[in-house]
């Protein structure tokens, strides 16, 4: 069981957080691979992309700056062979009170001078 606010871990006859006052979710907390993730935490799109890249250079910053953050979308198993890079979108999210120290840390990724492009053939 962790809390999905503070991620303090706790043995499984809790269920609330002492600190949050949050109901806590079962299993571990979210780190390498953040899918759990409480459904009533106010979580906000911050970026919505099908580049790699640019996803990779937008988690490290906000793992950098200790913002949580959860990719959602990953969906592009079932469509690989169709269309390798277009289905692959991916939406990350962070919680909403964090969304503006997140749109500024990301504002380069999100605004780039020269926007990343996948060049057709
Ligand atoms: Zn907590």
């Amino acid at each position: 069981m962790y809390c999905p606010k503070c991620r303090v871990e706790y043995r499984e006859d809790f269920t609330e957080c002492a600190d949050c006052r949050v109901s806590l979710l079962p299993g571990a907390p979210p780190g390498k691979a953040p899918q759990h993730f409480d459904p009533n935490l106010d979580l906000v799109v911050i970026l919505e992309t099908n580049n790699r890249i640019q996803l990779a250079l937008a988690t490290g910053l906000l793992e950098d700056a200790e913002i949580p953050y959860y990719v959602l979308g990953q969906i592009a198993t079932l469509v690989t062979d169709v269309d390798p890079f277009l289905k692959k979108w991916v939406r990350l999210q962070v919680p909403r009170d964090q969304e503006a120290e997140a749109r500024e840390l990301l504002d380069p990724v999100l605004n780039p001078v020269e926007p990343p492009q996948i060049v057709e053939p």
